[in-house]
């Protein structure tokens, strides 16, 4: 895959939709429950770094970068996901996405 070229304004509106989405999931990983860690620019990134995993339709497939299809992610999680290990802890239905369904909290 070629790499995508973003202009300011596109990159604006993805940092805001990520931050939705962290915001909606609590800052809790969708994968494993860890508490997420801002991601701060230029720092290394630990392994309950926050980040944005492309869910239910991958990035692979078309997923779209929306709230719509995005989950919030530890670093750690995306990363073995990127490697091609398949998720092993069933994700929530989205329509109960909430803090107290969510037993790790
Ligand atoms: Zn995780």
């Amino acid at each position: 895959m070629s790499k995508q070229i973003f202009t300011y304004r596109e990159r604006r509106e993805r940092k805001r939709i990520r931050n939705a989405v962290l915001e909606r999931d609590c800052h809790i990983c969708r994968h494993c429950g860890i508490a997420l860690t801002p991601c701060v620019w230029g720092a290394p990134r630990a392994s309950n770094t926050a980040t944005v995993d492309h869910y239910p339709i991958p990035k692979s497939k078309g997923g779209p970068f929306t709230a719509e299809n995005l989950v919030a992610c530890c670093h750690a999680c995306n990363t073995a996901r990127g490697n091609g290990e398949s998720w092993s802890i069933p994700r929530p239905a989205r329509a109960s996405l909430s803090r107290q369904e969510n037993p790790n909290v």
